[in-house]
């Protein structure tokens, strides 16, 4: 499955974010989107980026700009695009996280309701109206698949802007939110404990597996499994 993730804005020159609290929106745009980009290709989705280093400008103008997220998405074929942004106000009060959707009641919709569920328990509530229908935002209008843009909380209030200094924490709601709408695990499968004590014995590593299965083990016992594990693995490997 393709994703597109557009760190809104640019760098420097034309088409730069709104700042506040010692923050720049494109900044932390940056910083989100490169967690979000990891996180979602170590759970397998195939994904590419419009900004791939911090000082990236994409292109000289603001249409230009704009043009190239939208294109660079249609070309990659993604199945979903995904737009990072951060909210600005004058009034320093006005706080809390809000998805942009080119029309409701459509898959995209759905996609940021998964995600703004993600993001509200961050500390990311205040706005009313939590999905917004925007018709004029050209990422949303000219891409070709489902398409969000997320405003991920107020530059302008301090709270929301302190949270913004963990992009991590934001980037792993985004995707656990997109995992939950794909269907997509966020982890690997790992066996059972039983399980694994099955393919330990069977591979020779344990023979008192009682001891194991019941956790009657010990913290000596547990030392001695950790090198025999290692020993297992160097030879193996
Ligand atoms: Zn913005």
């Amino acid at each position: 499955m393709k994703i597109f993730i557009d760190p809104g804005h640019n760098y420097s020159g034309a088409d730069t974010g709104a700042a506040g609290n010692g923050l720049r929106e494109q900044d932390v745009s940056y910083f989100v989107g490169s967690y979000l980009t990891k996180y979602l290709s170590d759970a397998g989705f195939d994904v590419k980026c419009s900004r791939n280093k911090l000082a990236d400008n994409v292109a000289a103008t603001f249409n230009r700009s704009i043009n190239y997220r939208y294109m660079q998405a249609n070309e990659f074929k993604a199945d979903y695009f995904i737009s990072l942004h951060c909210d600005a106000s004058a009034d320093k009060d006005a706080k809390g996280a809000h998805v942009c959707v080119y029309s409701k009641n459509s898959t995209a919709e759905r996609l940021a309701s998964a995600v703004i569920k993600k993001l509200i328990p961050l500390g990311l509530d205040g706005r009313s109206e939590k999905i917004v229908e925007r018709k004029n935002l050209g990422v949303l209008k000219h891409t070709n698949m489902p398409a969000i843009l997320i405003e991920m909380g107020f530059i302008t209030n301090p709270e929301n802007a302190n949270l913004m200094r963990s992009p991590e924490m934001i980037a792993r709601a985004i995707f656990e939110g997109i995992c939950e709408f794909t269907g997509i695990k966020t982890e690997k499968e790992y066996m059972s404990v039983n399980d694994t004590i099955a393919l330990m014995s069977d591979r020779g590593i344990i023979s008192d597996t009682e001891k194991w299965y019941n956790g009657t083990w010990n913290d000596d016992d547990f030392k001695w499994l950790l090198r025999k594990v290692g020993t297992y693995i160097a030879d193996k490997m």
